[in-house]
């Protein structure tokens, strides 16, 4: 083991279970399918009519359903996590998943129920003071109500489902698995995947970065004829998904499980399109680096030129991030450094641990867990960081029953991502040379871009097509040019679009798989750079606002949130807040290099 790798910390799972033998493992594994019966048996047939009392006893039982699978998920999940190579691992990990979606099947009549109440009635009950802590949950579920068909309808477009929109996907999915490319690069020359040869984007040598792209899209454009249908199948099934359920845009069923409003989104989307100069003044910088008069698209994400940072220990990463929590608010550093003392990470690589790194928090009485694959690299510090941030969100949130724990999408980042600026803000007074520093900022601002910039373009993208879908088939050569139109919306002259990115929109699994699905990403991103920006204005005076609004986990919408700490995401001037620290980074960056342009 290198030095930096030594004595890393790793996880106690018997916070959880003693083991897989545990007793109460079994115990709690055999009641999940017996708790949900009896809460059908209860309840069935008894909601649409229930005073709030009644109702309460219900939601509360519903919650007890709910909760009952967690431990058991919580155990399998980290569990298969820690080694995916023990097959008794694998074992258990599927019985409670089908344990779980047994359970969930005996449930499916509360919303059901809950949409026979009329609104007036509704209305009432949930401005019950009995019913206040499980008031947002209550209307969540309703929300969907107005576009919700009957029953039948409902089984009919399910079962029909199957061989019409899951089965374009699948064909998607199974295709384009299937793509191999032999490819030779640095002399040697073997066959690679999609993947492979998407890592290849990061090579230093920029002829083997275009041929490596060259030779990933060529293998869509050869199947166009299928791909291109598929992208119209997918468009039209959504469009009459849109006019069955009654919507009126094709984001808005998006939007009502995101919990956020339309106009929101919109002056996030108008505020993002209106700083995309950021974009070109940061590809202009980077031209300059790799000596260039001007980047290539499949240069965007090449590496920089210069020192690689010296490795970091994990006691240093450990300090570095904990100092920077302790900085903004020692209650944050408080609940990171309980993940050392109580045992809930787990820091080495292994073989048969999954990669990558996550943070596990699904329920409020249960410990929250964080995996890391820590190498000694500056990056892995701020993944510490990440990680640890989605920890202090999970355990502030705790207030929160159950059914309102967990953030919805475009909040989900808010802590982790905050908790990044902050490291980075601790690792500027760390001494670090200048070069080093650069490659640090650098990062963290092409990331920036890959959040905003970059997914609002495939959002952009994907509202024009299913628009123009609307008046029928889009040929690919259609698709190809919205695509590069877009494309240069963002890059302008910085960028050449060489002609295999035509065909990226065709390799994006997210267009296929879950639609609009790509703002959150923007929304994300830039409400935590907006409010960090707030944090840079008020100072320390902002930490208790950024805990309330993690306290609040699923509890409230984001717009509520917002509102409660005195922002507005309908205002443009909130969102542009998020860009002002961009452009700070971008001023930091031009400064260390002694080469400001405009
Ligand atoms: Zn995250």
């Amino acid at each position: 083991m290198s030095q930096a790798t030594d004595r890393l910390p790793t996880w106690d799972l018997t916070l959880l279970y003693d083991g897989p033998g545990d007793p109460a493992l079994e115990r709690d594994l055999d009641r999940i399918v017996p708790l949900a019966r009896s809460f059908r048996d209860a309840w069935r047939g008894r909601l649409a009519g229930a005073g709030a009392p009644d109702l309460l006893q219900a939601v509360e039982a519903y919650q007890e359903v709910v909760r009952a699978p967690l431990g058991p998920v919580a155990f399998a999940h980290l569990g298969f996590a820690d080694d995916a190579t023990d097959p008794a691992r694998v074992a258990l990990l599927q019985r409670v998943r089908e344990l779980a979606t047994a359970a969930h099947r005996e449930t499916l009549f509360l919303p059901q129920e809950l949409d026979r109440i009329d609104d007036e009635r509704f209305a009432r009950l949930v401005a019950d003071p009995a019913l206040v802590r499980y008031r947002h949950f209550l209307e969540q579920e309703r929300a969907a109500r107005p576009h919700r068909l009957s029953e039948p309808e409902e089984a009919v477009l399910t079962l029909k489902d199957l061989a019409g929109r899951a089965a374009f996907v699948q064909l998607f999915d199974q295709l384009t698995a299937s793509f191999r490319y032999r490819f030779e690069v640095d002399g040697a020359e073997r066959e690679r995947t999609g993947s492979e040869m998407l890592a290849l984007l990061k090579h230093p040598d920029r002829s083997v970065r275009r041929r490596a792209y060259e030779a990933f899209t060529a293998a869509y454009e050869r199947e166009q004829v299928v791909l291109t249908s598929v992208w119209n199948a997918l468009v039209l099934d959504h469009r009459q998904t849109l006019e069955l359920r009654g919507y009126d845009d094709p984001m808005a069923p998006v939007h009502q499980r995101n919990e956020v409003t339309p106009r929101a989104v919109e002056t996030l989307m108008a505020v993002t399109r209106d700083h995309y100069g950021l974009a070109r003044r940061y590809y202009r910088w980077k031209a300059g680096q790799l000596g260039v008069d001007r980047l290539w698209s499949t240069d965007l994400v090449a590496p920089l030129p210069g020192p690689e940072p010296p490795p970091v220990s994990f006691d240093r990463a450990r300090t570095w991030v904990v100092e920077a929590y302790e900085a903004f608010a020692p209650g944050f550093a408080a609940i990171a450094r309980g993940f050392f003392d109580e045992r809930r990470i787990d820091a080495p690589p292994r073989p048969g641990k999954s990669g990558g790194a996550f943070c596990m928090g699904v329920a409020p009485d249960l410990p929250v867990y964080v995996l890391l694959n820590f190498t000694g690299k500056v990056r892995d510090a701020a993944t510490l960081a990440h990680e640890l941030g989605h920890g202090i969100h999970f355990t502030l949130a705790r207030a929160q029953p159950l059914l309102e724990y967990s953030p919805v999408l475009p909040l989900a980042e808010t802590a982790s991502v905050f908790g990044e600026l902050l490291l980075a803000r601790r690792l500027a007074d760390e001494g670090l040379e200048p070069a080093v520093r650069r490659g640090l900022l650098a990062e963290r601002i092409e990331d920036i871009i890959a959040t905003t910039f970059r997914q609002n373009l495939y959002t952009e993208f994907e509202y024009r097509a299913h628009r123009e879908g609307a008046g029928g088939y889009l040929p690919a050569e259609r698709l190809c040019a919205l695509w590069t139109e877009h494309l240069d919306a963002v890059y302008g002259d910085t960028v050449e679009t060489v002609p295999a990115s035509r065909w990226a929109w065709s390799a994006i699994p997210h267009f296929v798989h879950t639609r609009f699905y790509c703002y959150a990403y923007v929304f994300g991103e830039l409400l935590v750079l907006a409010l960090y920006r707030r944090y840079q204005e008020e100072g320390s005076a902002f930490a208790p606002k950024l805990r309330r609004l993690l306290e609040a986990g699923g509890s409230r919408t984001p717009g509520d949130l917002a509102a409660e700490l005195g922002f507005d995401l309908e205002d443009p001037g909130f969102w542009a807040g998020g860009y002002a620290v961009l452009e700070g980074l971008l001023d930091e960056l031009e400064s260390l290099t002694g080469a400001k342009e405009g």
